[in-house]
């Protein structure tokens, strides 16, 4: 297994609509294996392939709580068949937005198709944080990030502090890199 670089915002990369995975063979499976370490170390909830450079339908998530044991899952081509006329809201973090978080709001329940490592067809229903992790990571496969569920001043607002943020990095300029430290994070999905 390999840790993967993650993207950050802004890249095209993470704005582009990522292909059907045609078989789900052992470079896929090596790639959500790889995924899954680099959520893991990174910290984080979630991660879609493309947030990797990988224009795959592909996504890993684990939301068990600490203290609880791993529950690591893999999804090849998720698709939302079903979501609930009710919403909830919860403050969403990204890998690929990193230090920065904001309330959104989705279905509070949602029911996905998927392939699994091996293969076969199978359905979830998800409620709660797994409900919004999976929406989140489908998002990612259609090239939509949370912020682009934020109002355009909010979501220019971070994309400009991020832009800043990553030339500072390229110029070595720790200081500016990190202003701004937001509140410690609750979900980086
Ligand atoms: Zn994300």
């Amino acid at each position: 297994m390999a840790l993967l670089p993650i993207l950050t915002a802004p890249d095209p990369r993470l704005k582009k609509k990522a292909k059907p995975v045609e078989k789900v063979d052992d470079g896929v499976r090596k790639l959500m294996a790889d995924m899954l370490e680099t959520m893991y170390a990174a910290p984080g909830v979630g991660l879609a392939a493309p947030q990797v450079g990988v224009s795959l339908r592909a996504i890993v998530l684990d939301v068990a709580r600490e203290g609880e044991p791993p529950a690591p899952m893999k999804l090849v081509n998720p698709e939302i068949v079903w979501a609930s006329d009710d919403d909830a809201s919860y403050e969403e973090g990204c890998l690929s937005v990193p230090e920065h978080y904001a309330e959104v709001v989705r279905p509070r329940a949602v029911k996905v198709r998927y392939r699994d490592e091996s293969g076969a067809a199978r359905e979830i229903a998800a409620e709660g944080l797994l409900a919004t992790c999976l929406q989140h990571e489908i998002d990612h496969l259609d090239g939509i990030l949370f912020l682009d569920h934020l109002s355009a001043l909010k979501r220019n607002m971070i994309l400009r502090k991020l832009l800043k943020e990553k030339k500072a990095a390229e110029r070595g300029d720790e200081k500016d890199a990190k202003d701004e430290h937001g509140d410690s994070p609750l979900h980086t999905l």
